[in-house]
């Protein structure tokens, strides 16, 4: 099964895969946690690149770079497992893009989806959780984590995040077969318990 975590800066994506790993791990399953940008040696670099280049990448540039990522993480990583009966578990995928460099740079986000769905080969989740958060409050959780990338939020701005949320929204609204959309305003335990409630359906089924 292949499961991706969607959501804004600080909705918790990160910290609900680690937990959800644990959740399936005890049930028995293989899990492979990997994440986008970064999920591979290239990507590593390519998440450098993202996010240190100084000064501004054009956002076609930056599309496409995130697009590179996901191609060689498909490739080389992501499909090997799920051919192995693995439970695939992603912090961000082919929707992170479609609402970062889709609306929130403002390109189109149905070719950005092209894009991503041409670099994976048309590979896509069997399920894919939205840990919807009102922007400001994920704005203050990034601002008490010594990992958080200020330089960007600063750049990128809050109506940047508010289309960054709005088209998540409406990607679950279009695809409402594979998305769940999960509060994540609640603190961590209770936003698990509704994670796991999905996962637990989708793996059922
Ligand atoms: O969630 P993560 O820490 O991996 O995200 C790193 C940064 O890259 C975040 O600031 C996020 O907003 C940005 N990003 C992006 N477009 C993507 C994926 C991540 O702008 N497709
Ligand atoms: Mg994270």
């Amino acid at each position: 099964a292949f499961i991706t975590l969607e959501g804004g800066d600080g909705s918790g994506k990160t910290t609900q895969a680690a937990l959800l790993q644990g959740w399936l791990e005890r049930e028995g399953r293989t899990v492979v946690r990997t994440r986008e940008p970064g999920g591979t040696p290239l990507g590593v670099e390519i998440r450098r690149l993202v996010q240190h280049t100084e000064g501004h990448i054009a956002p076609r540039a930056e599309a496409l770079l995130y697009a590179a990522d996901r191609a060689h993480h498909v490739a080389t990583l992501v499909r090997p497992a799920l051919e192995r009966g693995e439970v695939v578990l992603q912090d961000r995928y082919l929707d992170s893009s479609v609402a970062y460099q889709g609306a929130g740079r403002e390109l189109d986000p149905q070719q950005v989806r092209d894009l991503s769905l041409w670099a994976v080969d048309g590979l896509l989740p069997h399920l894919t959780i939205l840990l919807d958060l009102d922007p400001a409050a994920g704005r203050a959780r990034m601002a008490e984590r010594a990992d958080a990338p200020y330089d960007r939020l600063e750049e990128t701005g809050l109506d940047f995040a508010e289309r960054v949320r709005a088209a998540y929204l409406d990607l679950a609204a279009a695809e409402r077969d594979r998305f769940a959309i999960v509060d994540a305003s609640a603190d961590p335990d209770a936003v698990h318990a509704s994670v796991v409630s999905h996962v637990r359906a989708m793996l059922d089924a």
